[in-house]
């Protein structure tokens, strides 16, 4: 029996609703920062744990780009400051949550 989320009626795993829900006064930067050999990274801060975690794979892919994901912090490699932006809305971060 699949775990379905009472609210939206998805199964947990495409549920947003916890996402939605949490801490809608929760504050996401994203911003880059050049790195040694003037590589930009782009960062992520404001998320932890497994959301954090789950996050940061959905950036990688959606981005197609290298990264990695420790104490709050998400890195990805380049500057896609523009594309985490409508990446974490297409995954229902709400705007007004984004500080971009
Ligand atoms: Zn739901």
């Amino acid at each position: 029996m699949p775990d379905i989320c009472p609210k939206c009626g998805l199964p947990k795993e495409l549920c947003v609703c916890d996402v939605l829900n949490r801490e809608t006064n929760r504050r996401i930067r994203v911003y880059t920062e050049k790195k040694k050999f003037k590589k930009y990274m782009t960062v992520v801060s404001g998320l932890t744990g497994e959301e954090m975690e789950k996050t940061a794979k959905e950036l990688k892919v959606a981005l197609a780009c290298g990264g990695t994901s420790k104490n709050g912090i998400i890195e990805l490699q380049g500057d896609h400051k523009e594309s985490v932006k409508k990446a974490l809305l297409e995954m229902g971060y709400p705007e007004d949550s984004i500080d971009a």
